[in-house]
């Protein structure tokens, strides 16, 4: 497999009043990359300026962190001319599959809204496998959960700073010195997803297993109560002997947004399961399912919890 390690940095409204924010609130302004072979080297570099066609003013904030000026990027090329080389570049002469790698979950699913903003092909279909470099960096040296900016992570590895940061060129080449340094096996499956494309049918749905859950991305659905009602979404299936549980707490929410089951299999005990209602662009809506295997105490936990959350239901209704 060979990488391709991506920054971006981009321009947005300077009044947050500004009708156009609901159109494209990041402007793409800059793009840095570099190629990485299966040994994580360095093999090529793109790099280009791009010129604003939607936020001709700088914010406040992108030019005290980037230090990019308007007047630089006026005789640069637009975002589908830059764009386009850029893709160009990513295919290569060589027909090797690559992945994206990219500090933070943000910078794929901007560059798709930029392309399609600019009425751009799309990137491909259905979700975008690709590695979050900054949950990778915590699962290999932290506790898989906090987040680190990219300095920290630079300081941690004692990595060389003679690079700037909040530049696409330095922050992909450190971005890629980072993952380079990440060994860890059980860090380096866990590929995430881009789910700026969604799957389009129950087939094209995803389906993968890592080391201690798994994990499941529906197709969108209209309304929450069809993606509730879809028997995949709501499916408590083992992960390890793909039998079909029997769940020991029903599917409940606290808040609306999460969903909780507990089920048992005879083999591997009791299973978690999560469902994270996330909404797409067009006011659709879609399931994050996670699987995990938990303890028979942390089952019960979950049992007050949903005794709770049934509670404070019946007593908002009882207020209202
Ligand atoms: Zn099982």
């Amino acid at each position: 497999m060979n990488y391709i390690v991506l920054d971006l940095e981009w321009n947005q409204a300077a009044d947050s009043a500004d009708e156009r924010c609901r159109m494209l609130t990041f402007e793409i302004i800059e793009i840095g990359a570099v190629k990485l072979n299966s040994r994580m080297e360095i093999t090529d570099r793109f790099h280009e300026l791009i010129r604003p066609q939607v936020y001709e003013e700088m914010h406040k904030i992108t030019e005290r962190l980037i230090h990019i000026h308007m007047d630089q990027l006026q005789q640069c090329r637009t975002f589908p001319e830059v764009a386009g080389d850029f893709l160009q570049w990513c295919r290569g002469t060589s027909a090797q599959p690559y992945l994206f790698a990219t500090w933070g979950p943000m910078d794929l699913t901007e560059l798709q809204r930029n392309m399609r903003f600019f009425g751009m092909d799309a990137l491909g279909k259905g979700p975008l496998r690709y590695y979050d470099v900054q949950k990778l960096f915590s699962i290999a040296f932290e506790d898989g959960r906090i987040r680190r900016n990219l300095e920290y992570a630079v300081d941690f590895l004692n990595l060389e700073k003679e690079k700037q940061f909040h530049r696409a060129m330095g922050d992909a080449i450190y971005t890629a010195q980072i993952l380079r340094n990440i060994k860890d096996p059980i860090a380096l499956q866990r590929v995430s997803y881009d789910t700026f494309q969604l799957p389009w049918d129950h087939k094209s749905e995803v389906h993968v297993v890592f080391d201690n859950y798994a994990k499941y991305i529906s197709r969108p659905f209209s309304r929450k109560e069809e993606l509730m009602a879809d028997r995949e979404v709501t499916s408590t299936r083992c992960y390890l002997c793909h039998r079909n549980l029997r769940r020991k707490i029903r599917w409940f929410t606290p808040n609306g947004k999460h969903y909780y089951s507990v089920s048992y299999c005879d083999k591997h005990g009791f299973m978690k399961g999560k469902i994270r209602v996330r909404k797409t662009d067009d006011d659709r809506v879609y399931a994050v399912k996670t699987s995990k295997f938990i303890t028979q105490q942390e089952a019960q936990e979950l049992l007050a919890r949903k005794e709770h959350a049934g509670q404070a239901h019946k007593s908002r209704r009882r207020h209202s």
